[in-house]
């Protein structure tokens, strides 16, 4: 394979309405931030970029609730998290903001680009109105009961209760946030992105030329989008706050947040190149650039289908790669910021980074863990134990134990200074570890080449306890102690330490896209300048000179007592914020008014097909779920339904049941569901399966 002239990699845009926690952290920012490192290591051309997301329907939302303007709600959350990041020791080359005047003019300049060349559609719909307050309402300024869980704290897009994915019409008894009325339906007319007219380009680019080397869980996601079908999306809205649309009819109309977002990082490009004064162009239309986008997976639609098709359609390059992250839990459950459980950037920070023990090497230790149990190909667990654990008995017990063995040896049994190789003395066990040295290399940077960050790490810190079993095999301490004044056991003692140290200096380069602080630490113990952390000098036995004077051993990492777990967990339980009961008696009489009529052609969108239960499991810690497992005969769904309170999952396997098949994709406590099955409710509350009057195939259609 070709090696890319330059890489542009970006991390996701945090919105700017509030603090980001580390779930957000492990997802798209360390990932980027440890493959960013490793590619300038390579000394390869490598811009990278992120900044704010500051427009959208929650910036407005969040000003009302706290009493000021979205302004004032974009600049402090842009600043807190711009210092998280510093904090954290991420290294952007840019920090950028949507809010700028230079992300305007190129959103809008993308918008015209495509309208002029006929890529867009306008299409009249209904869209709710406050007619009060004279204004469209965005999903998010409606409010009303949940329809699934009851609740009254249900918004137009989503229920904070239960979590659920809304739409307005969904709503039982809907109001307007912004006056308390009750919304009705009226015209507008929007711009579209025709998404179907691409869905040939992108089975041929994902589902067949990327099949292989995106993650599967990426390219199962985009398949699923694909043969769900792909509706045209609008790319506008009746807003306040925003990207005003550059054209005559779009008075009062902004972009979509989402149309305008990732244009962000070519903004962010541009406003880099204007600040070092380099040219961005090729960063975005050369095809020997390698453009990378780490994401969460509740963003791959928008990076791997949106993005590309308006870069397609712009003449820019599509991303090679957007090796998106699942999702992190914590304490064994989903974080959520509405339920306040969840850790935020800025109380690690303050808890562990400013206090008088910590300081960088507890950036490096969080950084640490969030790799250890990156979410690369599932979803996985922040559990403060295992923080603890991965601290204490790897990070100091075997990758800083062996530093500062090395250290304390050298300077103990050689003068503190780098002592000589005698070539001619090398014995086996001597020659199975530089061979183990020169391995790392290869096997390391093939696994961050491909997005296997996990693994990597991993890798190092085998490597760090190869030195340590190597060590504890020469045992130089007790030679040096039987036999002193002999020179040929100096020899041997010297060739001991020597190797010791040479892996000490691999360790430090390897070590230093993963934990950039650690390796700064080793350099300067070691004297060295930065530049031999160049990853060309990994696998190299001789990267230390002979008779160079080394600094006094520093300990790269401080243990993570019990009380310290203990207080962070009991914060996190005495913060939670419980969440309501369902009000089943109120939905059931909401549910007795019939719904606004519909056309048949409404109806006829629904596709409803017969399946069969094949397996039924519990949903861990939601008592209401089933994950389902569904044949349709020409495929197996997995579908998750809130029945658990009325079956037992092995009582229903076998059932037969009516499945809408052609549901958009929803995420519920963190498992996707693909479809939804029809229940019939009684006057009890009971549910019962719908289902047809005798066996009837799978995926027989139910018109
Ligand atoms: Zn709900």
């Amino acid at each position: 394979m070709t090696q890319p002239k330059r890489y542009l990699i970006t991390s996701a845009l945090p919105y700017a309405n509030g603090l980001k926690h580390v779930g957000h952290l492990a997802g798209a920012y360390i990932p980027a931030d440890i493959y960013v490192r490793y590619l300038r290591a390579q000394k390869r051309d490598v811009v990278f970029v992120c900044g704010s997301d500051e427009h959208g329907t929650a910036i407005p939302i969040q000003a009302a609730k706290e009493g000021t303007t979205p302004r004032a709600i974009i600049d402090k959350y842009h600043e807190v998290m711009k210092q998280d990041f510093d904090d954290l020791s991420m290294s952007f080359d840019i920090y950028h903001r949507t809010s700028e005047p230079i992300h305007h003019e190129t959103a809008q300049e993308f918008f015209t680009y495509l309208n002029d060349r006929g890529e867009l559609e306008v299409k009249e719909s209904e869209q709710f109105y406050d007619e009060e307050a004279k204004s469209f309402l965005a999903d998010r300024y409606i409010k009303g009961t949940c329809p699934n869980c009851g609740s009254d704290r249900a918004f137009g897009d989503q229920c904070e209760n239960c979590g659920r994915t809304l739409s307005p019409d969904e709503l039982i008894n809907p109001v307007s946030t912004l006056s308390g009325s009750k919304p009705v339906k009226k015209k507008t007319s929007h711009w579209y992105l025709p998404l179907g007219k691409h869905e040939e380009f992108l089975r041929e680019w994902i589902l067949r030329e990327h099949k292989d080397d995106w993650r599967a869980s990426v390219v199962g996601q985009c398949r699923s989008w694909i043969e769900g079908g792909l509706q045209s999306r609008a790319i506008s809205r009746d807003l306040e706050w925003g990207i005003r649309v550059p054209h005559p009819d779009g008075v009062g109309k902004v972009l979509y947040v989402w149309f305008d977002a990732p244009i962000g990082y070519i903004s962010a490009t541009k406003q880099w190149s204007i600040d070092n004064n380099k040219d961005w162009k090729p960063y975005w239309y050369d095809a020997d650039t390698k453009l990378v986008h780490f994401v969460g997976k509740d963003n791959i639609v928008f990076h791997a289908i949106i993005f590309p098709i308006m870069l397609k359609l712009h003449g820019n390059i599509l991303p090679a790669n957007v090796p998106a992250n699942e999702f992190l839990n914590l304490e064994g459950d989903k974080m959520s910021t509405s339920r306040n459980w969840k850790l935020d950037m800025r109380d690690y920070i303050n808890d562990f980074v400013k206090k008088e023990n910590g300081g960088l090497q507890c950036v490096d230790m969080l950084r640490y863990y969030l790799t250890q149990i990156a979410p690369e190909t599932k979803d996985s667990e922040f559990m403060w134990k295992g923080f603890q654990d991965a601290v204490n008995s790897e990070l100091v017990s075997i990758f800083g134990n062996f530093i500062n063995r090395t250290w304390v040896l050298m300077h103990k049994l050689c003068g503190g200074k780098v002592p000589k190789l005698h070539e001619e003395l090398l014995d086996e066990t001597d020659k199975d570890l530089i061979a183990e040295i020169g391995k790392a290399k290869n096997k390391i940077e093939n696994l961050l080449e491909e997005f296997k960050f996990r693994e990597a790490l991993f890798e190092v810190i085998d490597l760090s306890r190869k030195g340590n079993q190597y060590m504890q095999k020469k045992e130089p301490w007790i030679v040096a102690k039987q036999l002193a004044d002999n020179p040929e056991v100096q020899k041997s003692i010297d060739n001991t330490m020597h190797l010791c140290l040479q892996l000490s200096a691999n360790l430090a380069i390897l070590i230093n896209p993963f934990l950039p602080n650690t390796a700064k630490k080793m350099i300067y113990m070691m004297k060295v300048v930065e530049k031999m952390l160049d990853w060309e000098n990994a696998g190299k036995i001789k990267l230390l000179s002979v008779g160079y004077a080394l600094r006094a051993p520093e300990l790269l990492f401080r243990k993570i007592e019990d009380d310290e777990i203990k207080y962070q967990v009991e914060k996190l339980k005495a913060g939670l914020i419980k969440m309501e009961e369902p009000k089943m008696e109120e939905t059931k009489s909401a549910i007795v008014n019939l719904k606004p009529e519909i056309q048949f052609d409404d109806f006829s969108k629904i596709d409803l097909k017969v399946g069969t239960i094949v397996t039924a499991e519990k949903v861990e810690k939601a008592d209401k779920l089933l994950k389902l497992s569904i044949d349709l005969g020409f495929e197996t769904r997995t579908i998750v339904s809130g029945i658990a309170l009325h079956f037992k999952p092995e009582d229903i396997i076998g059932k037969q049941v009516v499945v809408v098949a052609n549901l958009a994709p929803r995420k519920m406590r963190g498992i996707e569901s693909n479809g939804m099955i029809l229940m019939a409710e009684d006057k009890e509350g009971k549910l019962h399966f719908v289902n047809p009057d005798g066996i009837t195939n799978n995926g027989a259609p139910v018109n």
